[in-house]
Parts: structure tokens; sequence; C-alpha cells
């Protein structure tokens, strides 16, 4: 369906790279880990929450295609 890797998932979504910086966890996904800047943002409105969702979705789909590799 996606021609997209999980771990190049985030080249698409180039805020949300610049924002890993302030990340608790230096390879943080953005979806279950603590102390996330992206969420703290996307909670307080800054980033869509929209987009967000899709990136969560994405990146669920993305992971759950290399499992039955
Ligand atoms: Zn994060």
């Amino acid at each position: 369906m996606f021609d997209v890797k999980a771990d190049e998932l985030d080249l698409y979504y180039a805020e949300y790279v610049a924002l890993s910086a302030k990340c608790k966890y230096h390879r943080c996904t953005h979806v279950t880990e603590p102390e996330c800047e992206v969420k703290r943002r996307v909670n307080e409105g800054a980033l869509s929450k929209d987009r967000y969702d899709r990136y969560v979705k994405l990146l669920t789909e993305l992971k759950n295609a290399k499992k039955t590799y």
C-alpha cells in the first residue's frame, strides 16, 4: 500500500524530526514515549491533531506490515 518504511516516515514529517531534539528519547517515535515534545505540542494545539493522528495510524500500519515478513 505504502512504499514507505517505518523509520523513513519521519522524513515526511520534517517538523517532528526538528522537535525530536527536544524529546526525552533520541529515537522517539512520538507515540508511546513519555516527555515527548511532539505530543506536548499536539496537546497544546500548536501542531495539527489530524496530522498527528494520521502519523500515528500510518506508523502503526507500517509496524504491523513489518511483522508479517
Ligand atoms: Zn517525541
